[in-house]
């Protein structure tokens, strides 16, 4: 190598730095664009599509929103057919065995909740699901509601609630069966 290159090495690549640290430097001195969450979060949008809430007494197991789910993770069994009861306004008949959903697939597009003749499917506002295997993936909401819930609970936010008074908040309604609003309730920071 001659002189004249190794020097140009040496350019290069002090330059090269300078433009990396004087971006890094730049960023140093910017307002943060995250949060710590959960302690902080930031706003959702009104229309945001979380876990679903679902509604099992207004169900008539039709099948429309598996049949328009695109990954097909929707799992529904009943006994027999099902219908809305006009006295009672609750679907009756045979029984709601199953009503599951895989959120191993889902990908949160909505497209379940468009065709449902009851209104009983929506996207909440909830996106921590988590657990220690695959299985626990798969939600079911039948069983939830025989503990009176629309929705899945998240492991961290049970343990956590004690902590974080919009967690408790957010238990209180989960554990009470209360659907989440479509407006943009949940507050930022
Ligand atoms: S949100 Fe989309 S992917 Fe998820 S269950 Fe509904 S239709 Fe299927
Ligand atoms: S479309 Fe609605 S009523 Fe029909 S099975 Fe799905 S959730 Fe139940």
């Amino acid at each position: 190598m001659s002189a004249k290159a190794y020097f140009r090495n040496i350019y290069d690549t002090v330059k090269s730095i300078s433009i990396g640290m004087s971006i890094t430097l730049k960023y140093c001195f910017q307002n943060t664009v995250t949060v710590q969450y959960p302690e902080q979060r930031l706003a959702l949008a009104p229309r945001y599509r979380g876990i679903h809430e679902f509604q099992a007494d207004l169900c008539i197991a039709c099948d429309q929103c598996a049949k328009a789910c695109p990954v097909d993770c929707i799992y529904i069994e009943k006994s027999a057919p099902r219908k809305i009861d006009k006295a009672t306004g609750k679907a009756a008949g045979g029984e709601l065995q199953r009503f599951a959903i895989d959120y191993s697939k889902c990908m949160f597009c909505a497209l379940c909740t468009e065709p449902c003749p009851t209104s009983c499917i929506h996207m909440g506002k909830l996106h921590d699901h988590s657990g220690y295997s695959r299985r626990e993936a798969v939600v079911e909401f039948t069983e939830l509601d025989k503990l009176g819930q629309r929705t899945p609970l998240p492991l961290w936010m049970d343990r956590n609630a004690d902590k974080i008074p919009w967690v408790e908040d957010e238990r209180k309604r989960i554990k009470a069966g209360q659907l989440a609003t479509n407006a943009a309730d949940i507050p930022g920071r």
